[in-house]
């Protein structure tokens, strides 16, 4: 066992520094050489996805939605409120007024029923998120975007290999982002990915990948010179990042077979006590899988998992809560319309993650499910 038991830990799974070492001998490190179009086809082949495009990071995905999607200033963007920043930051850049949605009372996706009441003339784009990789509900959410046609983006970040109803999350919107920081399933330090569902939106998402310049199509011998043609940034990572991402995905299979075994083992462990002392375990809905990405417990009260957080602390154990509500957050909070979300408060309250990572060992896992169970009896 090791100690202290850190949240997460990067892992080496195969190959990672083989590719890095060859990715550098390739002569081409920047980006698009020999591992990002790896990575490129492992991920379409599995998923069967028609278009993907790695990005530096989930955040800057999101960014480039944002503008593919053409929000201008005064666009209203809905999102839930229980969420990482940049799931709406990214279309603040672009001047959209964040309309945040509720989460369901017994988990944190965003509940649609919110998102019918939220809709106006204005509005521009849906933004829902699966959290830990847990699907939302999306044909009630799609069935509401074809009605009042608006395109929905999935912020995918932690759902890698997730599926609603046996399709693959990321494949439903018309667009959707995945993360690859070092906290998600699948890693390259940090990283992301755009895939682009709705082809109408696919050369345009190469421009804005490649500064606002056709240097995509010119490297493909379709334009005879390359130059600015849009508005864009740089959003594609160095190959050396996807060298190592693509090492990750080789060991695809082996790291989720065995984060679904550590996630089983903490069920099975808390499943007795959870009653008793009144935390509830996650939910996960029959149209949606499970990819572990993070295992967490809704708590009783804030109380509760402050005790929780601070045992585990003494007992070298890193646990920790997750999101505090958008709507109440020091920048959005004087622009947040008033309207209540008690179900993304509550959650701002009661989660807490506890630790998640491949090399997680049986033995760490009892451990910290015989800590909890001891701070939670002393305490109850
Ligand atoms: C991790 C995460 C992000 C950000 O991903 P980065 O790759 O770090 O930019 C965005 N949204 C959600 C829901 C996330 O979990």
């Amino acid at each position: 066992m090791s100690y202290p038991i850190p949240f997460n830990k990067p892992y080496l799974h195969g190959r990672e520094l083989v590719y890095i070492s060859s990715s550098v001998a390739s002569g081409k490190i920047s980006g698009d050489g020999v591992f990002t179009h790896k990575c490129h086809d492992f991920i379409k082949n599995r998923y069967n996805f028609n278009k993907v495009l790695l990005t530096t990071s989930c955040t800057d995905a999101l960014e480039m939605a944002a503008i593919l999607l053409n929000i201008q200033p005064g666009d209203e963007v809905i999102a839930p409120s229980y969420t990482f920043v940049s799931t709406v930051n990214a279309f603040v850049l672009r001047g959209a007024r964040i309309i945040f949605a509720d989460s369901y009372p017994d988990h944190p996706n965003i509940d649609p029923k919110q998102i019918a009441e939220l809709i106006t003339p204005r509005t521009r784009a849906i933004v829902v998120v699966h959290y830990a990789g847990v699907a939302c509900d999306m044909d009630s959410i799609m069935l509401l975007a074809e009605k009042y046609d608006i395109p929905v983006v999935e912020d995918a970040a932690q759902a890698i290999d997730a599926f609603y109803k046996s399709r693959p999350l990321g494949s439903i919107g018309c667009l959707s982002t995945f993360s690859f920081h070092e906290t998600k399933n699948i890693i390259s330090g940090e990283g992301g990915l755009l895939v682009i569902n709705d082809q109408q939106y696919a050369a345009r998402a190469e421009i804005i990948r490649e500064k606002g310049t056709n240097r995509s199509s010119f490297f493909r011998g379709e334009v005879d010179k390359y130059g600015w043609v849009d508005i864009g940034s740089s959003f594609l990572p160095s190959d050396i990042i996807a060298a190592y991402l693509y090492a990750q995905l080789e060991q695809l299979e082996e790291i989720q077979k065995r984060r679904l075994e550590i996630w089983h083992r903490y069920f099975q462990a808390l499943t007795p006590v959870a009653d008793k002392y009144g935390f509830k375990l996650p939910f996960i809905p029959d149209y949606a899988t499970n990819n572990a990405h993070m295992f967490y417990l809704d708590c009783v009260s804030l109380h509760q998992r402050s005790q929780l957080i601070q045992h585990l602390d003494l007992a070298g154990i890193k646990a920790v809560f997750h999101y505090q509500s958008l709507h109440c957050s020091p920048y959005f909070q004087e622009l947040h319309d008033g309207r209540l979300l008690p179900n993304a408060d509550h959650f701002t309250d009661s989660v807490v993650r506890f630790p998640m990572y491949f090399d997680l060992s049986n033995d760490e896992v009892d451990f910290i499910c015989e800590q909890v169970v001891i701070c939670l009896s002393q305490n109850s």
